[in-house]
């Protein structure tokens, strides 16, 4: 399906979308990646909708990438004999391991690993940071705590511990259990939730055993911290700014976001920029000033994906809310400024052929008219290498292989195409040529960029480049073998 901007757009299945025709209609609109989040539904419910996605690709010949959002190690208070209670600011709680039901003094938080890990002085948030706790004393099975601020506690509620890198597994059981029946259900993209440190994501890459490419969540401020150690091990990341902007102030959340952005974008992985963008359009057919511009801050960042949480899983408006994100991608891509932006923030640090390669088919967008850079893509590399330059131009990447397709469906810019095993680089550039026109991207009068890498197969060896005639009389005329 081709699209008329290059961000992408991910969208969160949920009861207000979970048909094939409201998945169909929402691709059509704009989602090029589904989210299935892990924290609802059963296995069955997950499979349905995995199986319905996988119809709608079929359906519209389209390439769609499945993103699975694994719950990670959420924490929750246990339940109240009376359901809630109200928390009064000054007042004393606290939170142990007795799973009686609790009152106004205490509650069960059913997390030993907790208990270890917490000091006098630490704080605690519960209900998406509605409330706030501050330990004064804590043992092995206790915390007792001044109510900082207050508000009604009810049953499970989440807590979050910003200070403290938590000793907890990466992975809980549920997760492992989510993570290999949606790794042999077929997804493209895990996201690992509530990551503190590089090697929660190799836990998870030894268990996924590249079935599906890794995403990052930074919304601990232990992974903001270590970000780069994280990203370096990540084939993705997303900003998850709800959960971030619990554990650490609201106003700290749009420097974090730039700034992992570039950072993102400079080692040509993958960002979504994630949570809220459209928030009132959960009720309302229209989005507020503000959520239009934070959707429009993103694109301007050069973020790869924006993403739509329970806009489009549980909200009222959801094919409204991918229409406005639609409709703001294009509005700014068209705008001169985006462009100066996106250039004047090109960091990539180029050490090899490659680099070189895709920078050169980048150069020759901006000076001639050629009409798409086509690249041809195993693992991907190329294509990333390509999205990272932000051409003026389409990118085309030409692969064999779904998987690979379907994980760039993620990235700025890129459009897939399925080819055959390409053995010889004239044939390559003859498949390219028929799928730049079959696209739409190009006429017969026209030229594209096609790069590729010979041997075939290997990755990350791009080395050839050829400005290529669309008509293919042309290409047989005067290429080389
Ligand atoms: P969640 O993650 O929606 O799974 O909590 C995103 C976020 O925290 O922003
Ligand atoms: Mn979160």
């Amino acid at each position: 399906m081709r699209r008329q901007r290059n961000v992408k757009i991910v969208a969160t299945l949920g009861p207000a979308s979970d048909t094939h025709e409201m998945i169909k209609l929402l691709h059509q609109t704009g989602a090029d990646v589904f989210r299935l989040n892990m924290s609802h539904g059963s296995h069955d419910e997950i499979r349905a909708k995995h199986a319905m996605i996988r119809a709608v690709e079929e359906e519209t010949g389209s390439t769609i990438g499945i993103l699975a959002d694994l719950q990670g190690p959420k924490l929750r208070v246990g339940v109240f004999a009376g359901d809630s209670e109200e928390l009064i600011v000054g007042a004393e709680f606290r939170l142990d391991l007795d799973p009686a039901e609790g009152d106004s003094s205490r509650v069960c938080l059913p997390h030993p690993e907790i208990f270890a890990a917490l000091e006098p002085g630490s704080s605690l948030l519960v209900n998406d940071g509605k409330i706030r706790l501050k330990v004064l004393r804590c043992g092995t099975d206790f915390a007792d705590c001044e109510v900082v601020t207050g508000g009604i506690i009810s049953n499970r509620k989440g807590v979050n511990v910003p200070d403290v890198v938590l000793p907890l597994a990466a992975l809980s059981e549920k997760d492992r259990a989510d993570l290999e029946f949606v790794c042999e259900l077929g997804v493209d993209w895990l996201a690992l939730s509530f990551v503190q440190r590089p090697e929660d994501v190799q836990e998870a890459r030894i268990l996924a055993r590249g079935r599906a490419a890794l995403l990052s969540k930074i919304e601990k401020p232990s992974a903001v911290e270590r970000f780069d150690d994280i990203l370096a091990v990540s084939d993705g990341i997303m900003v998850a700014r709800g959960d971030l902007g619990v554990e650490l102030p609201v106003s700290a959340v749009p420097p974090i976001q730039k700034r992992l952005v570039r950072r993102c974008r400079a080692v040509g992985k993958p960002v979504i920029v994630a949570t809220q963008m459209l928030e009132s359009m959960i009720e309302s057919p229209m989005p507020t000033r503000a959520e239009v511009s934070d959707v429009a801050t993103a694109i301007y960042e050069g973020a790869d994906a924006i993403m739509l949480s329970a806009e489009s899983a549980a909200g009222s408006y959801p094919v409204e809310a991918v229409t406005t994100m639609d409709n703001v991608a294009v509005e700014v891509e068209r705008d001169p400024t985006y462009r100066q932006i996106i250039e004047a923030s090109r960091t990539a640090s180029r050490s090899g052929i490659a680099d070189a390669m895709v920078s050169a088919a980048r150069e020759i967008a901006e000076t001639t008219d050629v009409k798409a850079i086509c690249c041809f893509t195993h693992s991907g590399t190329t294509a990333l290498l390509t999205a990272r330059e932000r051409p003026r131009v389409p990118i085309i990447a030409l692969t064999p292989l779904p998987r690979t397709a379907r994980r760039l469906a993620l990235s700025w810019g890129v459009n897939c195409v399925l080819t055959e095993e390409l053995d010889r680089f004239k044939k390559a550039v003859v498949s390219a040529v028929r799928a730049a026109r079959e696209e739409g991207f190009a006429t017969a009068d026209d030229f594209v960029v096609v790069t590729a890498g010979v041997p075939f197969n290997v990755p990350g060896s791009t080395n050839i480049l050829r400005v290529a005639p669309c008509d293919e009389r042309l290409i047989f005329a005067s290429d080389p073998e």
